[in-house]
C-alpha cells in the first residue's frame, strides 16, 4: 500500500508544476516581446516584427520538420503563395477589391491546399527525394510569380496589402503579430503534447511501431500539413503587409534555409528551441551591418557547430531533467496482479489467430515454407527453432508486414490482409519486436502512451485547440500509460528519456506499450533475450498472467526454460517448416527436436 502511494508521486509532479515549468519559458520570451518597444525604438520594432512573422510560419513547419522527421526544405513556398494571394486580393487588379481580412482567409486556404499537395508525396517519397520535390515547388512558386505579369506584376511586384487602424503602425502591426505568435505557439504545443504530436514523432523515429500500434501515416500527416501550410499562408500575408511591397526576389532560397535550420538548431521535437533559434536567426544579421552579406555562412557555420557540439539542439542544452544520473542498480518488479484492471476480464473464446500454408521467400531463400499454426485465445504459444528460421517472419506475416506466396493468416476465421500493418491494432493485435523500437528522445511514458494512440476519440482539430476531448484523451492515455508500467514493473522511469534504458528494460517497456491496445493477442519476438535469470523468471510470470485474462500469447524464444514453464502449446520450426508441435512434454522428448535444436 505505502509502496504504491510512494509511486504515484512521478505522476502527480506531471500536474500543476510541470505545466508551469514548461509554460514559463515562453512567457519569458513574449513578454520581453510585449516590453521591447517601450525599451528600443522602431527599427527593433520592426526587426521583431519579422522575427514573429517567420516564428509564425516556423512553429507550424515545427510539425512537419521536427516532430514528423519530414526535410520539408522549401516551406517558403507557403510563404510566397500567401503573400500573393493577400496582396493580389486586396489590391484588386484581377477580382474586385477583397476586404483585407478575407484576404488573409484565402491565403491560410490557398496555403493548407499547397501544403497538402506539397506534403502528400511524403507518404512514398524518402527523406531526400521529399525534400526535393518541396524546394522543386518553391522554385516553380517564384517563376509564376515572375512570369504570371498580369496578376503578380512580374519583377515589378505588387503592394502588400494595409491593415486597418489601428493595426497600420508599426506598433499597432508589431502586437498583431506578436499575438498571432503567440497564438501559434500556443496550437502547436497542444498538438505537441497530444496523441498526434507522440505519433508524429513515433512514425519518425519507430516507424514499425507506430504502424504497429495502428497509426495511419496519411491521416495523421494530412491534418499537420494542411495547418502547416494555412498559417504559413498567413505569415505570408503578414510579410507582404511588413514589406509594403513584394517582388519574387523577397522570397529567397536564404529565407527556406533560415526556416529549415531554425527548427535544426532549436532541436527536433522542441517547441521552445526552434522559436529560441528562429529570433536569434532573424536578429544575428542586425548585430552588424556588414554581417547581412554572411547571413547564409553564419547560419551554416551555427548549424554546424550546433551538429557537431549538441546534435540535440538548443532543446538538449536546456534539458536539465535528464542530466541527473539514474539510480545504477534498478530492479525490474512487475506487478501482474494489476493486469485485470489494464486488461479488463475477457472470456478466453472466440476464434484464434489462424495461419494456413503460408509460403513467403526472400529473393532464393524459402523464409517459410508450408507453415500451419494456431494461436489460441487464453493460452501461451510458443514458437522456437534456430536463427533464421522464420520466426520473425511468422510475426510479420501476421502483422501484414510480410505478404505471404501463397496461404495466409486468419482472426476468428475473417483473412488479415497483408500489406495493412496499421489495421492489425485496431483489431486486437498487439507485438513486441526483436530489436525494441522506441522513441529514444521520448520519455518511457510517452512511449508507452503512443501503445493507445488509437483509443483517443478527439480530433486534430479538438487538439489544436485544446478542447474538452483533447483533455479527456490525455487524462485517460496516461493514466492508462502509469498503470501499465506499474504493470511491467517500470514507473519509477516514467518521466526518463527512453534512450537512457536498460535493454531489457526497454523490453518490459514494449510490453507496458502493447497493454495499452487492452490485446486479444499478443506477438512477443524474443523478449527475453538480453534478460538475466531473475528477470526472465519475472517476465514469464507476467506473460503466463497476461494469458490468463484471456489474451492469446504467441512467444518467440530461444530460452528453451521459459518456453517449457510457461507456454501450452509449442511448435518448433527449422527452415521455415513445422518441425514439431505439440505440448511442451511432447516437444522436451522429441526425438528430431531434441537432436536438432535442443541439444544433449
Ligand atoms: P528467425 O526470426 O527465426 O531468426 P527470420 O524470420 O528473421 O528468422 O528469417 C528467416 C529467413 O528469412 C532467414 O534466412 C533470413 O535471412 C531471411 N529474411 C528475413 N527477413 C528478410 C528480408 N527482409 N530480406 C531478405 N531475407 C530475409
Ligand atoms: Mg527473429
Amino acid at each position: 500500500m505505502s509502496e504504491a502511494a510512494g509511486q504515484a508521486v512521478p505522476a502527480q509532479r506531471g500536474g500543476a508544476g510541470e505545466t508551469l515549468r514548461r509554460v514559463l519559458p515562453f512567457a519569458a520570451i513574449f513578454g520581453a516581446g510585449l516590453i521591447l518597444p517601450a525599451v528600443s525604438n522602431d527599427y527593433w520594432t520592426l526587426i521583431a516584427t519579422r522575427a514573429a512573422i517567420y516564428w509564425i510560419l516556423v512553429s507550424g513547419l515545427n510539425l512537419v520538420v521536427g516532430f514528423a522527421g519530414q526535410l520539408a526544405i522549401g516551406w517558403v513556398a507557403m510563404l510566397t503563395l500567401g503573400a500573393y494571394t493577400t496582396s493580389v486580393l486586396a489590391l484588386g487588379n484581377v477580382l474586385p477589391p477583397v476586404p483585407v481580412f478575407a484576404a488573409f482567409a484565402a491565403a491560410a486556404l490557398v496555403g493548407a491546399t499547397f501544403g497538402l499537395i506539397v506534403g502528400l508525396p511524403a507518404l512514398r517519397l524518402r527523406t531526400f527525394y521529399f525534400a526535393m520535390t518541396t524546394l522543386g515547388f518553391a522554385t516553380i512558386v517564384t517563376q509564376v510569380a515572375l512570369a504570371w505579369q498580369s496578376v503578380t506584376g512580374g519583377g515589378i511586384g505588387v503592394p502588400g496589402p494595409v491593415l486597418p487602424e489601428p493595426l497600420d503602425t508599426t506598433l499597432g502591426f508589431y502586437l498583431f503579430c506578436l499575438a498571432l505568435a503567440a497564438f501559434c505557439t500556443w496550437m502547436t504545443a497542444n498538438v505537441a503534447h497530444s496523441r498526434f504530436g507522440r505519433s508524429l514523432v513515433a512514425t519518425r523515429d519507430a516507424e514499425v511501431a507506430a504502424e504497429a500500434s495502428g497509426i495511419s501515416k496519411p491521416r495523421l500527416l494530412g491534418p499537420v500539413f494542411l495547418f502547416s501550410g494555412a498559417i504559413a499562408g498567413i505569415a505570408g500575408g503578414l510579410f507582404a503587409t511588413l514589406q509594403s511591397y513584394i517582388t519574387p526576389e523577397a522570397f529567397t532560397f536564404d529565407l527556406s534555409v533560415l526556416f529549415f535550420i531554425a527548427i535544426l538548431i532549436g532541436g527536433r521535437g522542441s517547441i521552445l528551441g526552434p522559436l529560441i533559434a528562429t529570433v536569434v536567426l532573424t536578429w544575428l544579421p542586425e548585430f552588424a551591418a556588414p554581417l547581412v552579406v554572411w547571413s547564409t555562412f553564419l547560419y551554416a557555420t551555427l548549424l554546424l557547430v550546433i551538429v557537431l557540439a549538441v546534435p540535440g539542439g538548443i532543446a538538449a542544452l536546456l534539458d536539465f531533467k535528464n542530466r541527473r544520473p539514474l539510480e545504477s542498480s534498478r530492479a525490474i518488479l512487475p506487478r501482474p496482479e494489476l493486469l485485470p484492471e489494464i486488461l479488463g476480464r475477457r472470456p478466453a473464446s472466440g476464434g484464434g489467430i489462424t495461419l494456413r500454408d503460408v509460403v513467403l521467400s526472400f529473393g532464393g531463400v524459402r523464409a517459410i515454407d508450408g507453415l500451419d499454426l494456431t494461436i489460441e485465445p487464453g493460452q501461451v504459444h510458443g514458437l522456437i527453432g534456430p536463427n533464421g528460421s522464420g520466426k520473425t517472419t511468422t510475426l510479420n506475416v501476421i502483422c501484414g508486414f510480410n505478404t505471404p506466396e501463397a496461404g495466409g493468416a486468419t482472426l476468428d476465421g475473417a483473412p488479415l490482409r497483408p500489406g495493412t500493418p496499421q489495421t492489425r491494432a485496431p483489431s486486437g493485435i498487439a507485438r513486441t519486436f526483436q530489436t525494441p523500437r522506441l522513441i529514444g528522445e521520448a520519455s518511457v511514458l510517452q512511449n508507452v502512451m503512443v501503445g493507445g494512440a488509437i483509443r483517443g476519440q478527439g480530433t486534430f482539430l479538438e487538439s489544436l485547440l485544446s478542447l474538452p476531448r483533447h483533455h479527456a484523451d490525455e487524462a485517460m492515455l496516461r493514466e492508462d500509460a502509469l498503470l501499465a508500467l506499474r504493470t511491467v514493473g517500470l514507473e519509477p522511469l516514467a518521466e526518463v528519456r527512453a534512450d537512457r534504458l536498460q535493454h531489457s528494460e526497454l523490453r518490459f517497456m514494449e510490453i507496458a506499450r502493447t497493454l495499452m491496445l487492452r490485446p486479444r493477442f499478443l506477438l512477443l519476438d524474443e523478449p527475453a533475450a538480453g534478460l538475466s535469470a531473475d528477470e526472465i523468471r519475472r517476465l514469464g510470470a507476467l506473460i503466463r498472467a497476461i494469458s490468463r485474462q484471456g489474451t492469446g500469447v504467441l512467444l518467440v524464444e530461444h530460452h528453451a526454460d521459459l518456453i517449457f514453464e510457461i507456454c501450452d502449446r509449442v511448435t518448433v520450426l527449422n527452415l521455415g517448416r513445422v518441425l514439431a508441435a505439440g505440448t511442451p512434454a511432447e516437444i522436451r522428448v522429441h526425438q528430431e527436436v531434441v537432436s536438432a535444436y535442443l541439444g544433449a
